[in-house]
Protein backbone atom coordinates (compact mmCIF):
# COMPACT_ATOMS: atom_id res chain seq x y z
CA UNK A 1 0.00 0.00 0.00
CA UNK A 2 1.37 3.52 -0.98
CA UNK A 3 0.44 6.65 1.28
CA UNK A 4 0.23 9.65 -0.68
CA UNK A 5 2.57 12.95 0.71
CA UNK A 6 0.81 15.94 -0.27
CA UNK A 7 3.55 18.90 0.08
CA UNK A 8 2.01 21.91 2.25
CA UNK A 9 1.95 25.45 1.04
CA UNK A 10 5.51 27.11 1.81
CA UNK A 11 5.47 28.46 5.26
CA UNK A 12 7.24 30.39 7.98
CA UNK A 13 6.56 29.12 11.22
CA UNK A 14 7.50 30.47 14.45
CA UNK A 15 8.11 28.67 17.39
CA UNK A 16 8.12 30.80 20.30
CA UNK A 17 9.80 28.41 23.34
CA UNK A 18 11.65 27.13 20.77
CA UNK A 19 14.39 25.91 22.89
CA UNK A 20 11.79 24.71 25.65
CA UNK A 21 11.72 20.99 26.06
CA UNK A 22 8.13 20.19 24.01
CA UNK A 23 9.83 22.25 20.76
CA UNK A 24 12.95 19.90 21.88
CA UNK A 25 11.24 16.90 21.77
CA UNK A 26 8.37 16.60 19.31
CA UNK A 27 7.61 19.71 17.59
CA UNK A 28 11.17 20.41 15.95
CA UNK A 29 12.24 16.42 15.39
CA UNK A 30 8.22 16.24 13.85
CA UNK A 31 8.67 18.88 11.57
CA UNK A 32 12.03 17.15 10.13
CA UNK A 33 9.76 14.05 9.79
CA UNK A 34 7.62 16.51 7.84
CA UNK A 35 10.85 17.33 5.66
CA UNK A 36 12.42 13.99 4.96
CA UNK A 37 8.48 13.02 3.62
CA UNK A 38 8.65 16.04 1.43
CA UNK A 39 5.15 17.37 3.17
CA UNK A 40 7.57 20.19 4.07
CA UNK A 41 9.31 21.69 1.09
CA UNK A 42 12.45 22.98 0.69
CA UNK A 43 11.51 27.03 0.26
CA UNK A 44 9.63 26.73 4.05
CA UNK A 45 11.44 28.39 6.83
CA UNK A 46 11.13 27.30 10.65
CA UNK A 47 11.83 30.48 13.28
CA UNK A 48 13.03 29.79 16.71
CA UNK A 49 11.89 32.81 19.20
CA UNK A 50 12.68 32.33 22.82
CA UNK A 51 14.33 33.90 25.50
CA UNK A 52 17.93 33.12 25.38
CA UNK A 53 20.55 34.93 23.20
CA UNK A 54 21.27 32.05 20.68
CA UNK A 55 22.68 32.38 16.97
CA UNK A 56 21.36 30.38 14.24
CA UNK A 57 24.09 28.31 14.58
CA UNK A 58 23.80 27.41 17.94
CA UNK A 59 20.02 26.61 16.86
CA UNK A 60 20.52 24.58 14.66
CA UNK A 61 22.91 22.78 16.53
CA UNK A 62 20.47 22.49 19.45
CA UNK A 63 17.73 21.08 16.67
CA UNK A 64 20.24 18.79 15.60
CA UNK A 65 20.92 17.26 18.94
CA UNK A 66 17.16 16.89 19.53
CA UNK A 67 17.11 15.12 16.15
CA UNK A 68 19.39 12.38 17.24
CA UNK A 69 17.97 11.84 20.20
CA UNK A 70 14.31 11.40 19.14
CA UNK A 71 14.22 10.46 15.56
CA UNK A 72 15.07 6.87 15.24
CA UNK A 73 18.18 5.70 13.48
CA UNK A 74 16.85 5.08 10.39
CA UNK A 75 14.94 8.04 9.86
CA UNK A 76 18.20 9.76 9.98
CA UNK A 77 20.09 10.98 6.77
CA UNK A 78 22.90 13.26 7.18
CA UNK A 79 22.14 15.42 3.82
CA UNK A 80 18.19 15.91 4.62
CA UNK A 81 19.27 16.90 8.20
CA UNK A 82 21.81 18.99 6.82
CA UNK A 83 19.07 20.61 4.44
CA UNK A 84 16.35 21.05 6.86
CA UNK A 85 18.63 22.93 9.20
CA UNK A 86 19.64 25.29 6.82
CA UNK A 87 15.78 26.13 6.93
CA UNK A 88 16.11 27.15 10.54
CA UNK A 89 16.56 30.67 12.17
CA UNK A 90 16.54 32.20 15.33
CA UNK A 91 15.37 35.00 17.13
CA UNK A 92 16.01 36.31 20.73
CA UNK A 93 12.66 37.52 21.76
CA UNK A 94 11.17 38.63 25.41
CA UNK A 95 7.36 37.93 25.10
CA UNK A 96 6.85 40.91 27.65
CA UNK A 97 9.29 43.42 26.49
CA UNK A 98 9.93 45.18 23.10
CA UNK A 99 13.15 43.96 22.11
CA UNK A 100 13.31 41.21 19.51
CA UNK A 101 10.13 41.89 17.65
CA UNK A 102 11.57 44.34 14.54
CA UNK A 103 14.27 41.19 13.67
CA UNK A 104 11.42 38.65 14.04
CA UNK A 105 9.42 40.76 11.34
CA UNK A 106 11.93 41.46 9.17
CA UNK A 107 12.42 37.92 8.72
CA UNK A 108 9.52 37.17 7.55
CA UNK A 109 8.17 36.80 4.00
CA UNK A 110 5.42 38.24 2.34
CA UNK A 111 3.32 35.88 0.29
CA UNK A 112 3.82 32.95 2.29
CA UNK A 113 1.76 31.09 5.03
CA UNK A 114 3.09 32.76 8.40
CA UNK A 115 1.99 30.71 11.63
CA UNK A 116 2.96 31.17 15.44
CA UNK A 117 3.29 27.96 17.29
CA UNK A 118 2.84 29.05 21.17
CA UNK A 119 4.91 26.55 23.10
CA UNK A 120 5.52 28.85 25.93
CA UNK A 121 4.09 29.25 29.41
CA UNK A 122 -0.21 30.22 28.99
CA UNK A 123 0.49 33.65 31.16
CA UNK A 124 2.68 34.46 28.08
CA UNK A 125 -0.17 33.95 25.20
CA UNK A 126 -1.74 37.55 25.67
CA UNK A 127 1.48 39.20 25.45
CA UNK A 128 2.83 37.27 22.10
CA UNK A 129 -0.26 37.74 20.35
CA UNK A 130 -0.30 41.57 21.07
CA UNK A 131 2.79 42.01 19.97
CA UNK A 132 2.00 40.04 16.78
CA UNK A 133 0.61 42.70 15.26
CA UNK A 134 1.73 45.63 17.45
CA UNK A 135 5.39 44.98 15.69
CA UNK A 136 3.81 44.17 12.53
CA UNK A 137 4.82 40.33 12.71
CA UNK A 138 1.45 38.87 11.78
CA UNK A 139 -0.68 39.44 8.91
CA UNK A 140 -4.32 38.48 8.26
CA UNK A 141 -3.67 35.48 7.61
CA UNK A 142 -1.53 34.40 9.82
CA UNK A 143 -2.58 31.35 12.15
CA UNK A 144 -1.76 31.22 15.89
CA UNK A 145 -1.21 27.77 17.90
CA UNK A 146 -1.50 27.42 21.63
CA UNK A 147 -0.42 24.69 23.65
CA UNK A 148 -2.67 22.95 26.91
CA UNK A 149 -3.25 24.28 29.69
CA UNK A 150 -6.03 26.31 28.07
CA UNK A 151 -7.04 27.80 31.31
CA UNK A 152 -7.70 26.42 34.90
CA UNK A 153 -11.73 27.17 35.30
CA UNK A 154 -14.27 28.57 33.01
CA UNK A 155 -13.32 32.16 34.04
CA UNK A 156 -10.13 31.76 33.21
CA UNK A 157 -10.31 29.60 29.78
CA UNK A 158 -13.28 32.88 28.88
CA UNK A 159 -10.71 36.03 29.89
CA UNK A 160 -7.98 33.53 27.54
CA UNK A 161 -10.23 32.98 24.72
CA UNK A 162 -11.34 36.99 25.31
CA UNK A 163 -7.57 38.51 25.02
CA UNK A 164 -6.73 36.11 21.93
CA UNK A 165 -9.97 37.38 20.46
CA UNK A 166 -8.90 40.78 20.59
CA UNK A 167 -5.91 39.73 18.28
CA UNK A 168 -7.13 37.27 16.06
CA UNK A 169 -10.41 35.55 14.64
CA UNK A 170 -11.60 32.47 15.88
CA UNK A 171 -10.39 31.33 12.12
CA UNK A 172 -7.22 31.99 12.62
CA UNK A 173 -6.70 30.41 16.23
CA UNK A 174 -5.35 26.83 16.68
CA UNK A 175 -5.98 25.12 20.27
CA UNK A 176 -3.94 22.04 19.93
CA UNK A 177 -4.75 18.31 22.05
CA UNK A 178 -2.12 16.20 20.45
CA UNK A 179 -4.71 13.13 21.42
CA UNK A 180 -7.01 14.36 18.03
CA UNK A 181 -4.11 14.10 16.35
CA UNK A 182 -3.54 10.43 16.68
CA UNK A 183 -3.52 7.98 13.59
CA UNK A 184 -6.18 5.66 15.43
CA UNK A 185 -8.55 8.69 16.47
CA UNK A 186 -8.87 9.58 13.40
CA UNK A 187 -9.26 5.89 12.26
CA UNK A 188 -12.30 5.89 14.79
CA UNK A 189 -13.92 8.73 12.71
CA UNK A 190 -13.44 6.67 9.47
CA UNK A 191 -14.61 3.34 10.47
CA UNK A 192 -18.33 4.87 12.50
CA UNK A 193 -18.66 7.00 9.50
CA UNK A 194 -17.55 5.79 6.16
CA UNK A 195 -18.96 2.00 7.07
CA UNK A 196 -22.28 0.85 7.63
CA UNK A 197 -22.25 -1.76 9.92
CA UNK A 198 -21.21 0.31 12.89
CA UNK A 199 -23.46 3.34 12.78
CA UNK A 200 -26.77 1.45 13.72
CA UNK A 201 -25.41 -0.24 16.24
CA UNK A 202 -23.70 3.21 17.58
CA UNK A 203 -26.55 3.75 20.55
CA UNK A 204 -27.58 2.36 23.78
CA UNK A 205 -29.97 0.15 22.84
CA UNK A 206 -26.82 -2.13 21.40
CA UNK A 207 -24.02 -0.40 23.74
CA UNK A 208 -23.57 -1.47 27.07
CA UNK A 209 -20.85 1.07 27.92
CA UNK A 210 -17.72 2.82 27.04
CA UNK A 211 -14.59 2.57 29.11
CA UNK A 212 -11.85 5.38 28.45
CA UNK A 213 -8.30 4.60 30.06
CA UNK A 214 -5.08 6.46 30.03
CA UNK A 215 -2.71 5.26 32.27
CA UNK A 216 0.76 6.54 32.84
CA UNK A 217 3.52 4.93 34.81
CA UNK A 218 5.95 7.90 35.44
CA UNK A 219 5.35 9.97 38.71
CA UNK A 220 5.42 14.46 38.75
CA UNK A 221 8.37 14.42 40.19
CA UNK A 222 10.74 17.17 38.51
CA UNK A 223 7.04 18.91 37.78
CA UNK A 224 5.02 17.84 40.87
CA UNK A 225 4.56 21.97 41.71
CA UNK A 226 3.13 22.80 38.64
CA UNK A 227 0.65 19.32 38.33
CA UNK A 228 0.30 20.09 42.24
CA UNK A 229 -2.05 23.30 40.90
CA UNK A 230 -3.85 21.46 38.09
CA UNK A 231 -4.91 17.15 39.28
CA UNK A 232 -5.72 14.71 37.03
CA UNK A 233 -8.77 16.11 36.47
CA UNK A 234 -7.62 19.43 34.66
CA UNK A 235 -4.72 17.80 33.41
CA UNK A 236 -6.11 15.09 31.34
CA UNK A 237 -10.49 14.71 31.78
CA UNK A 238 -11.08 18.63 30.84
CA UNK A 239 -9.07 18.00 27.80
CA UNK A 240 -7.76 14.50 26.14
CA UNK A 241 -10.62 13.02 27.69
CA UNK A 242 -13.51 14.92 26.97
CA UNK A 243 -12.31 15.07 22.97
CA UNK A 244 -12.35 11.34 22.84
CA UNK A 245 -15.62 11.01 24.63
CA UNK A 246 -17.03 13.70 21.84
CA UNK A 247 -15.74 11.44 19.29
CA UNK A 248 -17.47 8.47 20.30
CA UNK A 249 -20.24 10.17 21.39
CA UNK A 250 -20.98 12.81 18.71
CA UNK A 251 -23.74 12.75 16.00
CA UNK A 252 -22.66 11.90 12.33
CA UNK A 253 -21.43 15.58 10.98
CA UNK A 254 -23.06 16.70 7.94
CA UNK A 255 -19.80 16.90 6.19
CA UNK A 256 -15.85 16.59 7.72
CA UNK A 257 -15.60 20.16 7.97
CA UNK A 258 -14.28 21.86 10.88
CA UNK A 259 -17.21 23.42 12.19
CA UNK A 260 -19.65 20.71 11.45
CA UNK A 261 -17.01 18.50 13.30
CA UNK A 262 -16.75 20.68 16.14
CA UNK A 263 -20.71 21.90 16.34
CA UNK A 264 -21.53 17.90 16.93
CA UNK A 265 -19.06 17.85 19.52
CA UNK A 266 -19.93 21.12 21.70
CA UNK A 267 -23.26 19.31 21.63
CA UNK A 268 -21.88 16.36 23.23
CA UNK A 269 -20.15 18.33 25.70
CA UNK A 270 -23.51 20.32 26.76
CA UNK A 271 -25.59 16.99 27.32
CA UNK A 272 -23.02 15.70 29.75
CA UNK A 273 -25.14 15.15 33.35
CA UNK A 274 -23.53 16.72 36.40
CA UNK A 275 -21.32 13.74 37.88
CA UNK A 276 -22.85 12.88 41.67
CA UNK A 277 -20.30 12.37 44.01
CA UNK A 278 -20.65 8.88 44.18
CA UNK A 279 -19.58 8.36 40.93
CA UNK A 280 -16.43 9.77 41.13
CA UNK A 281 -13.30 8.54 42.79
CA UNK A 282 -10.03 10.15 43.32
CA UNK A 283 -6.57 8.94 44.48
CA UNK A 284 -3.15 9.77 45.22
CA UNK A 285 -0.01 7.62 44.84
CA UNK A 286 1.23 6.18 47.66
CA UNK A 287 5.67 5.84 48.25
CA UNK A 288 7.19 2.27 46.84
CA UNK A 289 9.51 1.05 44.20
CA UNK A 290 11.70 2.84 45.74
CA UNK A 291 10.59 6.10 45.11
CA UNK A 292 8.54 8.78 46.59
CA UNK A 293 4.49 9.16 47.04
CA UNK A 294 2.85 12.24 45.36
CA UNK A 295 2.85 14.22 48.12
CA UNK A 296 6.88 13.98 48.43
CA UNK A 297 7.20 14.76 44.54
CA UNK A 298 4.71 17.72 44.89
CA UNK A 299 6.73 19.12 47.81
CA UNK A 300 3.23 19.24 49.80
CA UNK A 301 2.64 17.17 52.62
CA UNK A 302 -1.13 17.96 53.10
CA UNK A 303 -1.81 18.30 49.22
CA UNK A 304 -5.56 16.94 48.36
CA UNK A 305 -4.57 17.18 44.64
CA UNK A 306 -5.80 13.89 42.52
CA UNK A 307 -2.74 11.58 40.10
CA UNK A 308 -5.75 9.25 39.97
CA UNK A 309 -9.60 9.90 38.77
CA UNK A 310 -12.06 7.44 37.81
CA UNK A 311 -15.31 8.94 36.50
CA UNK A 312 -19.36 7.40 35.24
CA UNK A 313 -20.16 10.37 33.05
CA UNK A 314 -23.94 10.04 31.39
CA UNK A 315 -24.52 11.76 28.51
CA UNK A 316 -27.91 12.66 28.44
CA UNK A 317 -29.40 12.57 24.96
CA UNK A 318 -32.01 10.38 23.11
CA UNK A 319 -28.46 8.20 21.67
CA UNK A 320 -27.17 7.52 25.13
CA UNK A 321 -29.09 7.35 28.33
CA UNK A 322 -28.55 4.39 29.60
CA UNK A 323 -24.87 4.02 28.21
CA UNK A 324 -22.69 5.21 31.15
CA UNK A 325 -19.07 6.18 29.51
CA UNK A 326 -16.34 4.95 32.43
CA UNK A 327 -13.43 7.38 32.53
CA UNK A 328 -10.04 6.63 34.48
CA UNK A 329 -6.62 8.16 34.22
CA UNK A 330 -3.74 8.10 36.36
CA UNK A 331 -0.16 7.95 36.95
CA UNK A 332 2.24 5.32 38.39
CA UNK A 333 0.16 3.14 37.06
CA UNK A 334 0.70 -0.70 36.45
CA UNK A 335 1.64 0.19 32.90
CA UNK A 336 1.40 2.82 30.14
CA UNK A 337 -1.66 2.66 28.02
CA UNK A 338 -4.44 4.79 26.37
CA UNK A 339 -7.27 3.08 25.10
CA UNK A 340 -11.13 3.40 24.35
CA UNK A 341 -13.15 0.08 24.95
CA UNK A 342 -16.73 -0.11 23.77
CA UNK A 343 -18.84 -3.35 24.83
CA UNK A 344 -21.65 -4.08 23.07
CA UNK A 345 -24.93 -5.75 24.41
CA UNK A 346 -25.67 -9.42 24.50
CA UNK A 347 -27.46 -10.55 21.76
CA UNK A 348 -31.10 -11.25 22.65
CA UNK A 349 -31.16 -14.75 22.60
CA UNK A 350 -28.34 -17.81 22.43
CA UNK A 351 -29.21 -20.63 20.10
CA UNK A 352 -25.91 -22.27 21.80
CA UNK A 353 -25.12 -24.16 24.89
CA UNK A 354 -22.15 -23.07 25.71
CA UNK A 355 -22.84 -20.17 27.90
CA UNK A 356 -19.54 -20.01 29.63
CA UNK A 357 -17.05 -19.38 25.85
CA UNK A 358 -19.20 -16.55 25.39
CA UNK A 359 -18.07 -13.17 25.46
CA UNK A 360 -19.45 -9.12 24.81
CA UNK A 361 -18.62 -7.92 21.31
CA UNK A 362 -15.94 -5.01 22.48
CA UNK A 363 -13.87 -2.27 19.77
CA UNK A 364 -11.17 -1.57 21.21
CA UNK A 365 -9.52 1.64 20.01
CA UNK A 366 -5.78 1.68 21.52
CA UNK A 367 -3.65 4.88 21.20
CA UNK A 368 -0.98 3.82 23.47
CA UNK A 369 1.90 2.77 23.35
CA UNK A 370 1.14 0.67 19.78
CA UNK A 371 -1.92 2.43 17.81
CA UNK A 372 -4.39 -0.10 16.80
CA UNK A 373 -8.30 -0.94 16.50
CA UNK A 374 -9.87 -4.54 17.26
CA UNK A 375 -13.18 -5.72 17.18
CA UNK A 376 -13.67 -8.60 19.23
CA UNK A 377 -15.57 -10.66 18.07
CA UNK A 378 -17.25 -14.65 19.24
CA UNK A 379 -16.57 -17.65 16.53
CA UNK A 380 -16.05 -21.27 16.98
CA UNK A 381 -13.38 -22.76 18.61
CA UNK A 382 -11.70 -24.80 15.25
CA UNK A 383 -11.60 -28.58 15.30
CA UNK A 384 -13.52 -31.19 17.39
CA UNK A 385 -15.57 -31.04 20.30
CA UNK A 386 -18.64 -29.58 19.53
CA UNK A 387 -20.12 -25.93 19.36
CA UNK A 388 -17.73 -24.17 21.71
CA UNK A 389 -17.51 -20.52 21.49
CA UNK A 390 -14.20 -18.75 21.14
CA UNK A 391 -13.18 -15.19 21.19
CA UNK A 392 -10.88 -13.92 18.62
CA UNK A 393 -9.73 -10.17 17.26
CA UNK A 394 -10.31 -8.75 13.81
CA UNK A 395 -7.27 -6.35 13.50
CA UNK A 396 -8.70 -3.24 12.30
CA UNK A 397 -5.68 -1.51 12.00
CA UNK A 398 -3.60 -1.06 8.99
CA UNK A 399 -0.56 -0.52 10.89
CA UNK A 400 0.96 -4.07 9.62
CA UNK A 401 -0.38 -3.64 6.34
CA UNK A 402 1.58 -0.44 5.28
CA UNK A 403 4.61 -2.10 6.65
CA UNK A 404 7.66 0.15 6.15
CA UNK A 405 5.85 2.80 5.49
CA UNK A 406 3.70 2.86 8.59
CA UNK A 407 7.12 4.76 9.77
CA UNK A 408 5.66 7.62 7.79
CA UNK A 409 2.69 7.98 9.62
CA UNK A 410 3.16 11.44 10.88
CA UNK A 411 3.10 11.34 14.78
CA UNK A 412 0.32 13.52 16.56
CA UNK A 413 2.28 16.92 16.83
CA UNK A 414 3.69 16.22 12.90
CA UNK A 415 -0.07 15.95 11.22
CA UNK A 416 -1.53 19.01 13.57
CA UNK A 417 1.51 21.10 12.09
CA UNK A 418 0.80 20.39 8.79
CA UNK A 419 -3.25 20.77 9.52
CA UNK A 420 -2.15 24.84 10.49
CA UNK A 421 -0.25 25.26 7.34
CA UNK A 422 -3.29 23.76 5.48
CA UNK A 423 -5.43 25.95 7.08
CA UNK A 424 -7.64 23.09 8.43
CA UNK A 425 -8.90 23.35 11.78
CA UNK A 426 -11.19 20.03 12.24
CA UNK A 427 -8.95 18.54 14.89
CA UNK A 428 -8.28 21.72 16.78
CA UNK A 429 -10.82 22.61 19.56
CA UNK A 430 -13.14 25.47 19.55
CA UNK A 431 -13.35 28.37 21.89
CA UNK A 432 -16.95 27.55 22.80
CA UNK A 433 -15.93 23.83 23.35
CA UNK A 434 -13.61 24.55 25.76
CA UNK A 435 -15.28 26.66 27.05
CA UNK A 436 -18.24 24.34 27.87
CA UNK A 437 -16.13 21.27 29.00
CA UNK A 438 -14.17 23.78 31.87
CA UNK A 439 -18.65 24.64 32.16
CA UNK A 440 -18.94 20.88 33.46
CA UNK A 441 -15.96 20.50 34.91
CA UNK A 442 -16.03 23.20 37.17
CA UNK A 443 -18.92 22.43 39.65
CA UNK A 444 -16.93 18.83 40.04
CA UNK A 445 -13.90 20.38 41.06
CA UNK A 446 -15.86 22.92 43.32
CA UNK A 447 -17.68 20.75 44.95
CA UNK A 448 -14.63 18.18 46.12
CA UNK A 449 -12.99 21.39 47.32
CA UNK A 450 -15.59 22.49 48.91
CA UNK A 451 -15.74 19.20 51.03
CA UNK A 452 -12.03 18.88 51.43
CA UNK A 453 -12.17 16.22 49.68
CA UNK A 454 -8.99 13.83 50.07
CA UNK A 455 -8.05 11.23 47.61
CA UNK A 456 -7.40 7.93 48.23
CA UNK A 457 -3.43 6.14 48.18
CA UNK A 458 -3.33 4.18 45.68
CA UNK A 459 -0.10 1.58 45.50
CA UNK A 460 2.51 2.51 42.53
CA UNK A 461 2.27 -0.62 39.85
CA UNK A 462 -1.43 -1.11 40.28
CA UNK A 463 -4.44 -0.48 38.56
CA UNK A 464 -5.25 2.64 41.16
CA UNK A 465 -7.59 2.95 44.07
CA UNK A 466 -9.89 0.02 45.34
CA UNK A 467 -12.75 2.42 45.06
CA UNK A 468 -12.21 2.50 41.40
CA UNK A 469 -13.24 -1.06 41.05
CA UNK A 470 -16.43 -0.34 42.98
CA UNK A 471 -17.62 1.92 40.72
CA UNK A 472 -18.20 -0.43 37.85
CA UNK A 473 -18.80 -3.62 40.33
CA UNK A 474 -21.48 -1.58 41.56
CA UNK A 475 -22.99 -1.56 37.66
CA UNK A 476 -22.08 -5.21 37.88
CA UNK A 477 -19.48 -4.22 35.26
CA UNK A 478 -15.62 -4.27 35.18
CA UNK A 479 -12.55 -2.24 33.82
CA UNK A 480 -10.22 -4.06 31.29
CA UNK A 481 -6.75 -4.78 32.90
CA UNK A 482 -4.22 -1.92 32.42
CA UNK A 483 -1.43 -3.78 30.67
P1 LIG B 1 9.80 24.91 28.83
O1 LIG B 1 9.83 25.58 30.18
O2 LIG B 1 10.68 23.74 28.60
O3 LIG B 1 10.17 25.99 27.71
C1 LIG B 1 9.65 27.28 27.75
C2 LIG B 1 10.17 28.07 26.55
O4 LIG B 1 9.59 29.37 26.62
C3 LIG B 1 11.68 28.26 26.46
O5 LIG B 1 12.07 28.22 25.11
C4 LIG B 1 11.87 29.68 27.00
O6 LIG B 1 13.02 30.36 26.47
C5 LIG B 1 10.63 30.35 26.49
N1 LIG B 1 10.27 31.51 27.30
C6 LIG B 1 10.04 31.58 28.64
N2 LIG B 1 9.74 32.85 29.00
C7 LIG B 1 9.77 33.59 27.87
C8 LIG B 1 9.56 34.96 27.58
N3 LIG B 1 9.25 35.85 28.54
N4 LIG B 1 9.68 35.36 26.30
C9 LIG B 1 9.99 34.51 25.31
N5 LIG B 1 10.19 33.19 25.51
C10 LIG B 1 10.10 32.75 26.78
O7 LIG B 1 8.28 24.58 28.54
P2 LIG B 1 7.68 23.36 27.66
O8 LIG B 1 7.65 22.14 28.49
O9 LIG B 1 8.37 23.31 26.36
O10 LIG B 1 6.17 23.82 27.49
C11 LIG B 1 5.76 24.84 26.59
C12 LIG B 1 4.24 24.88 26.52
O11 LIG B 1 3.75 23.63 26.04
C13 LIG B 1 3.54 25.10 27.87
O12 LIG B 1 2.35 25.80 27.66
C14 LIG B 1 3.20 23.68 28.31
O13 LIG B 1 2.10 23.65 29.20
C15 LIG B 1 2.85 23.05 26.98
N6 LIG B 1 3.00 21.60 26.94
C16 LIG B 1 4.20 21.01 27.15
C17 LIG B 1 4.32 19.63 27.08
C18 LIG B 1 5.65 18.94 27.27
O14 LIG B 1 5.67 17.72 27.11
N7 LIG B 1 6.71 19.63 27.59
C19 LIG B 1 3.19 18.84 26.82
C20 LIG B 1 1.97 19.46 26.60
C21 LIG B 1 1.90 20.84 26.66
Amino acid sequence: MVSRVIPVDVFDLVIFGGTGDLARRKILPGLYRRFLSGQMTSDSRIIGAARGELTDADFRKMVSDSIDEFVPKGRRDPAIIEAFLSRLHYVAIDAKGEGGWDNLKSLMRPNVVRAFYFSVAPSLFGDIAARLNTHGVADAQSRIVVEKPFGRDLASARALNAILAEQFAESQIYRIDHYLGKETVQNLMAVRFANILFEPLWKSEYIDHVQITVAETVSVEGRGAYYDKSGAMRDMVQNHMMQLLCLIAMEPPYHFDPDAVRDEKLKVIRALDPVRSEDIVRGQYLAGGGQGGYVAHSENVTSKTESYIALKVNVSNWRWKGTPFYLRTGKRLRARTSEIAITFKEPPHSIFDDAEGWRENVLVIRLQPDEGMNLMVMIKEPGPGGMRLMQVPLDMSFAEALGDEAEDIPDAYERLIMDVIRGNQTLFMRGDEVEAAWAWTDPIINAWEAKGDKPQGYDPGTSGPEDALMLMHRDARRWREIR
